[in-house]
């Protein structure tokens, strides 16, 4: 998984790309954020950007400062997620083939890593069970979990860089597992990295917290209110319109509507806008159903939109509106921003 590929979170990307080429990465660290934005790929991004022997840095004015190579031996077992120095951990329950006497993370290595390899790098945990069949049950992270990670930890990395534990959903660790992890939080062996994936801080043990250092994955969609949703919903749709044939009276009245609209609701809409165009990649590279909150409304729009996000084009959208939004935090002029970056997505979905 490289930063790249991760639609929406660059400037998370580059503050984490900076902070692990200064030297300063920290041992234990909770990716806090919805699995929906993405905080078990920043996760897995992070630590393939931590072993890459070949990490990549580009220039002044790129939207991502850094990536990992995506072609050293370690990029190359991480891409596949078969690294033998990364463990991954995430809630699991018993199913016919796997019953209580064994059940653990590892039990379900492979299915993990088709689930993610299958478009689910942002997947939920509903998504990951019914993947594994198992709807009806709840998932957990038990002692058996924990004592494993223990061991990974211990044991000397295969490949001399760093061992890295990943923990997805670590809230679903019971009180065993999370009693069992502390002193390995606390008194960490060299050349470890472990870290938990986190959705909802307040089930996590505060003894746990107080040990790992927080990343927060912004969600792009936090914050706006169902009234909000609903006018940028019909602000979107009107928008992408206009962008199919470039009418400019219709065009700049939708400029000059926008440009009105303050600031802080500016830049609100331009999230919208990155998670937009990021749901709707997602449907088309990998059929996966839009949210329900980025549904606009019109059953003729939601089935063709999506379409026009393609593979050829996902990136250029997201870095056209993030300059956008970077303009706008700027005090730039939202008339010339908005139109300019009308231009530029019109350009990218003619030629999708
Ligand atoms: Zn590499």
């Amino acid at each position: 998984m490289q930063f790249k590929d991760i639609v929406g979170q660059r400037v998370l990307a580059n503050r984490l790309t900076e902070i692990i080429d200064s030297g300063r990465i920290s041992h234990a660290q909770m990716f806090l954020g919805p699995t929906a934005s993405g905080s078990l790929a920043m996760a897995i991004a992070y630590a393939q950007y931590v072993n890459c022997t070949n990490r990549q840095h580009y220039g002044e004015g790129s939207e991502l400062r850094a990536d990992s190579c995506g072609e050293c031996p370690n990029c190359k077992k991480y891409q596949q997620l078969m690294h033998t120095d990364l463990h991954l951990v995430f809630p699991n329950a018993t199913t016919p083939s796997v019953k209580s006497d064994h059940v653990c993370a590892d039990e379900f290595q492979e299915e993990f890593r088709e689930f993610l390899t299958d478009g689910h790098q942002m997947g939920t945990e509903d998504q990951w069970y019914a993947h594994l069949n198992v709807e009806n049950k709840q998932g957990m992270i038990r002692e058996r979990d924990a004592a494993n990670i223990v061991r990974a930890l211990s044991l000397k990395s295969y490949e001399g860089g760093y061992k890295v534990v990943i923990i997805w959903l670590a809230e679903r660790m019971n009180p065993s597992a999370a009693n069992e992890l502390l002193k390995t939080l606390e008194e960490p062996s060299e050349n470890t990295l472990m870290i938990l994936v986190v959705e909802s801080k307040d089930k996590m043990l505060s003894t746990i917290i107080s040990r790992v250092q927080q990343v927060v994955v912004p969600d792009l969609g936090v914050g706006i209110s169902d009234e909000k949703r609903i006018q940028f919903a019909q602000l979107f749709v009107s928008w992408t319109r206009l962008l199919f044939k470039l009418k400019m009276h219709t065009l700049s009245a939708w400029v000059d509507q926008t440009a009105g609209l303050g600031r802080e609701t500016q830049k609100q809409f331009l999230q919208y806008s990155l998670q937009a165009v990021r749901a709707c990649f997602l449907k088309t590279a990998a059929n996966i159903m839009l949210p329900g909150e980025l549904e606009w409304g019109d059953e003729k729009f939601n089935a063709s939109f999506p379409a026009m996000v393609t593979v050829r084009n996902v990136e250029q959208m997201n870095n056209a509106i993030n300059d956008a939004l970077y303009a706008i935090e700027r005090n730039a002029n939202p008339k010339i921003t908005f139109m300019q970056l009308s231009f530029t997505l019109s350009k990218l979905i003619k030629n999708r």
